[in-house]
């Protein structure tokens, strides 16, 4: 039962939260009904008292005070269950969220891609955001219907009909609000794509980065109309199915009204005819509207839960998905040799083949140039080096060991990775920006001088108000109020590139990271670079300049690897090559 998981999963989290909200149910539940008792008896005893029983005001005023400290009891209750809910629900939201983030960083890379990941990650996080209200929820959930059942049981310790009518009184409600519910959770689950979009929109239209664009763009309004079409299909559905129940949800009120009022006739008569003593009718008006109300409160409790337990299914089944492992050997030396053979590629769920058949012998040391137009598979063809994504036939080796056997965090400590689509790390400092390059070991102040000097980044950064303590993002501040600079897309590919320049391993990769850097200066950068000898040096580029001063240039075309050779060779082949480049020649 999804109940007993929410329970298990918070138990292993807290658990003193799940006593403290079991020990709140029966408190929350019993101890009203206990009170009216006692004000029953106070009533009775009064009577008695106004008959002539000598004995009875003693009574009463026992009955007084046992009722004020069963009150001192529940103030106290319910402020120190404030305090318990509060710090436990912390602890339990820190251990779900923090789980949940840590599995997500650790899937198989290709489920980045796949949209049922997606989908499932999205409702688990609408879980995790909202588990301490899930499961004070649950617990409301469990306290209504303990209330529901304390008052059956207190009616039936009157007389065993009174209790009848109140149950037959309380099931409509309760299985119109369960048609209800499961009618939205559906629609809830069909309806994660609209909620993405609209959330994707949201974010769009308000970054501030991203205003420029859509000012000028004229996309403002467009954007507008197009989030508020999808919320109104989300939402007006919802509105809808409230508006379809309100007549069956009145039908159960009345049924339920009825019910009192039969029963408090019932006691009314039973009292004339002095079957019961007088302060039953307190008694019975008291449970008759608890018991009542607990059943309105259960469905209603049952009703907000029911969203949550279909998120908690999604929960349980994305941290079901297995974590990418790394096995196999740890490489400890430098590699000499990278080599593909006959890899081929497509992506999960794609019927196209993106590599096929790739062949290529890289040696350490050597300056690796892969060129071919939009789409032709180059970023691919990382994506399968760096080992996030496996051929789906041929191999790629590592000095004669196929990558597939080695333990992968250790391939990726020989690699710099640097894409057209770095990071910006806007939360941190100039000099964090480029530290994250190796954050494996302590800074490294030799190695950083180095990094920002080949990357030509050491003008423009000594130049911002705090140097490399700057923030690079207008609406950070530091302590002492230094507002962050907004770099330019060409200083940040600097930042990116002396980052990878930080990292010093010996095998880089470069996807087009000077794209936004003019000619002049990405060419001074590479003579840096080039200048390494026992560098591997794998570059993705569109630039002529770059290009020619490989030791091997590979052409790929439609994913398939249709010429190698040097600059001269292939210029003097005349053929894809020379017709990509014969603009630049
Ligand atoms: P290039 O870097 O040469 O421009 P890519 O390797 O990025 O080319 O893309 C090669 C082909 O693979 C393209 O047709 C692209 O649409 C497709 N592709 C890229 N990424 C994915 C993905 N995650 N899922 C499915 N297809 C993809």
């Amino acid at each position: 039962m999804a109940i007993g998981r929410v329970a298990k999963l918070t138990f292993k989290a807290a658990p003193g939260a799940v006593i403290v909200q079991i020990i709140g149910a029966f408190i929350d539940a019993i101890l009203p009904i206990v009170t009216t008792f006692f004000a029953a008896l106070t009533t009775t005893a009064l009577a008695q008292a106004f008959a002539g029983d000598e004995t009875a005001g003693a009574r009463a005023i026992s009955y007084v005070i046992i009722t004020a400290v069963l009150g001192v009891v529940m103030t106290a209750w319910s402020s120190i269950s404030q305090y318990l809910e509060k710090a436990l629900g912390y602890r339990v939201e820190a251990a779900v969220s923090d789980r949940m983030y840590e599995h997500f960083l650790k899937l198989d890379f290709w489920r980045y891609d796949d949209k049922q990941t997606i989908d499932t990650y999205d409702r688990a996080q609408q879980f995790a955001r909202f588990f301490p209200y899930v499961f004070s929820r649950l617990a409301n959930v469990v306290s209504q219907f303990i209330a529901l059942i304390a008052g059956l049981v207190a009616l039936i310790l009157v007389s065993w009909w009174l209790g009848l009518i109140l149950l037959a009184a309380v099931i409509p409600g309760i299985i119109i609000q369960f048609k209800l519910s499961r009618a939205q959770t559906a629609h809830w689950n069909s309806n994660v794509e609209t909620r993405r979009s609209r959330s994707m929109i949201e974010w769009d239209m308000l970054q501030p980065t991203h205003m420029a664009e859509l000012r000028v763009y004229g996309l403002v309004r467009y954007l507008l109309d197009m989030r508020m079409k999808l919320r109104d299909k989300d939402e007006k559905k919802q509105i809808e199915f409230e508006r379809q129940f309100i007549l069956k949800r009145l039908g159960a009120n009345t049924i339920e009204a009825a019910a009192e009022v039969v029963a408090l006739l019932w006691t009314v008569t039973q009292i004339i005819g002095q079957a019961l003593p007088v302060g039953q009718f307190i008694y019975v008006q008291q449970v008759v509207s608890r018991a009542l109300g607990g059943a309105t409160g259960f469905v209603r409790a049952i009703n907000s839960v029911d969203e949550d337990l279909a998120n908690l299914v999604d929960y349980q089944s994305f941290m079901e998905l297995p974590e990418t492992e790394s096995v196999g050997n740890v490489l400890r030396d430098t590699p000499k040799r990278v080599s593909l053979h006959d890899v081929s590629f497509r992506y999960p769920e794609s019927d196209v083949l993106v590599l096929d058949r790739i062949n290529m012998d890289i040696q350490r040391g050597q300056h690796i140039a892969i060129v071919g137009e939009n789409g032709a598979g180059k970023t691919t063809l990382v994506k399968l080096l760096t080992g996030l994504y496996q051929p789906n036939s041929g191999s790629i080796m590592i000095d004669g060991t196929a990558l597939t056997d080695i333990d992968v965090r250790s391939w990726h400590k020989q690699l710099g990775v640097l894409s057209q689509s770095a990071m910006r790390y806007t939360f941190a400092t100039a000099r964090n920006n480029i530290y994250f390059g190796d954050v494996g070991q302590k800074f490294d102040q030799k190695r950083f001088d180095m990094a920002v000097d080949w990357s030509e980044s050491r003008k423009f950064l000594e130049k911002l108000p705090k140097s490399y303590d700057n923030y690079l993002m207008p609406w950070m501040e530091d302590e002492d109020g230094n507002k962050g600079v907004e770099l330019s897309g060409g200083q940040w590919q600097r930042l990116a590139l002396a980052r990878n320049f930080y990292r010093t391993s010996p095998i880089i990769i470069l996807d087009e990271p000077t794209s936004a850097i003019d000619a002049l200066a990405e060419s001074r950068i590479f003579k840096h670079l080039f200048g390494a000898k026992d560098k591997t040096i794998i570059t993705i580029s569109h630039r002529l300049t770059t290009v020619k001063k490989a030791d091997v240039i590979y052409v790929l075309s439609d994913g398939k690897l249709v010429e190698q050779g040097t600059h001269k060779e292939l210029v003097e082949a005349k053929g894809e090559y020379f017709r990509i480049f014969e603009s630049q020649l």
